[in-house]
């Protein structure tokens, strides 16, 4: 038995993650389940899935769930950042999916990864923001890292899985990192302009959670994974080609010395990449629909449009800057999108507020998590800032 921590399991990846779980009642077990707000949500997946610990990041929600697990008193109810970082640590969990959406996962990411867990990443932004330190963690501990970003599974699924930090010397010449394009691919910078909160989160091929959403709108997502490619196979961008392809059947391809390239398929499901995860090096059940290559019949692809959809030129330049850079646009982003999504700034702004926080923000070298936590901070203040002063 496999037993597994789910941090964000009321948001998408992580009902997807249980979903999967579910599947396999013989080979997974759920340690702890973990979630900000929603206490009826985890409640009713703590009598479900029985973990012997959960944990609401919010304290008042906290109180609402122990009241509503009261006859439950089996499951320990945690509280916090304390409670977070605690069960991704646990001697208990052998496995942690990392489901937490933006920078609140970078603390019990890590806590995980340095108690040298088999850490399940979905949560990009913690890699985003702390790069090298997030790496060398996890090269100290000897915890086992998997992307579950449907990209990054995608290509380490093309890859030799001992050359995953070495790709040149697998003879591998290139990634190319497919992208849907997003809800507006084919809009006119005008119309960027008036697009709603729903427009945005209606995504054509996937089913996600709001801030993700948003951010594959901008190509914001494609910007961070961008980033994290290039950490997690140790690869630099000149080497990373964004190859737009509407269709989201090809997750993503690498490329060979020889001119092979493997591509990895599959109908867009999250749950392929979780089940990827969650069995390594073996394979299961997903309950995911198999391809229908007839009915798809065909391919497309673009070069991504970057007058239109500057975010992916901001992350890529803010990865060319280095140093606390990536956590500063990673900061900005989210405030932006937030700030989006309850209708106090335009969506066409929000690569305007990022290039202005960037441009305030100085860089300085990461050279500890505390330098990175500290830089978001202050990125927050200055996006907000800019924020304000845009919509007045
Ligand atoms: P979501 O908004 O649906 O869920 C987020 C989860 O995190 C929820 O359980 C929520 O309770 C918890 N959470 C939110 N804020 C928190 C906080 N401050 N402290 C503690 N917990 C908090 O998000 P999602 O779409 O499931 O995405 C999760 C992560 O996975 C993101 O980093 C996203 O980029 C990545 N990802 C998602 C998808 C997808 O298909 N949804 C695909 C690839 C990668
Ligand atoms: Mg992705």
């Amino acid at each position: 038995m496999r037993s597994i921590t789910i941090l964000g399991a009321t948001g998408s990846i992580g009902l997807s993650t249980l979903d999967v779980i579910r599947r396999h009642p013989g080979r997974f077990s759920v340690y702890a389940l973990t979630a900000a707000t929603k206490a009826k949500e985890l409640a009713d997946l703590c009598r479900e899935f029985r973990p012997k610990v959960a944990v609401m990041s919010d304290a008042s929600a906290a109180q609402e769930l122990a009241g509503l697990l009261s006859d439950c008193p089996d499951i320990q109810i945690l509280e916090g950042d304390r409670g977070l970082s605690a069960v991704a640590a646990a001697g208990e969990a052998c496995t942690v999916m990392a489901a937490i959406v933006g920078a609140a996962g970078l603390a019990p990411t890590l806590a995980a990864v340095r108690a040298g867990k088999r850490v399940l990443l979905a949560n990009k932004e913690a890699l985003v923001m702390s790069g090298r330190l997030f790496m060398d963690a996890v090269s100290d501990s000897g915890a086992e890292l998997l992307p579950i970003d449907s990209e990054h599974n995608a290509i380490f699924q093309c890859m030799p899985a001992d050359k995953i930090r070495d790709p040149a010397a697998a003879g591998i010449t290139r990634i190319l990192l497919t992208a849907s394009g997003g809800p507006f691919r084919t809009l006119a910078a005008e119309e960027l302009r008036t697009v709603t909160p729903e427009q945005a989160c209606a995504h054509p091929n996937w089913s996600m959670g709001q801030k993700i959403s948003v951010d594959s709108a901008t190509l914001m997502n494609k910007g961070l994974e961008l980033i994290e490619a290039c950490w997690l196979f140790n690869t630099t961008p000149d080497r990373v080609e964004v190859h737009v392809h509407p269709e989201s059947i090809i997750h993503s391809m690498v490329e060979y010395a020889d001119g092979s390239v493997l591509a990895q398929l599959g109908s867009p499901d999250m749950r392929t990449p979780i089940a990827n995860g969650l069995a390594w090096p073996e394979r299961i059940e997903a309950g995911v629909a198999p391809l229908d290559l007839f009915a798809i019949g065909k391919f497309h692809f673009e070069r991504p449009d970057l007058q239109r959809f500057p975010c992916l030129r901001l992350a890529a330049d803010a990865f060319a800057s280095g140093g606390t850079a990536p956590a500063v646009l990673n900061a900005a982003n989210e405030e932006a999108v937030a700030a989006f999504l309850d209708g106090r700034l335009c969506f066409a702004d929000i690569p305007v507020i990022i290039e202005r926080t960037l441009a305030a923000t100085p860089v300085v070298t990461a050279t500890d998590f505390e330098t990175i936590f500290a830089k978001d901070a202050e990125a927050r203040d200055c996006a907000r800032e800019q924020i304000r002063l845009l919509a007045v």
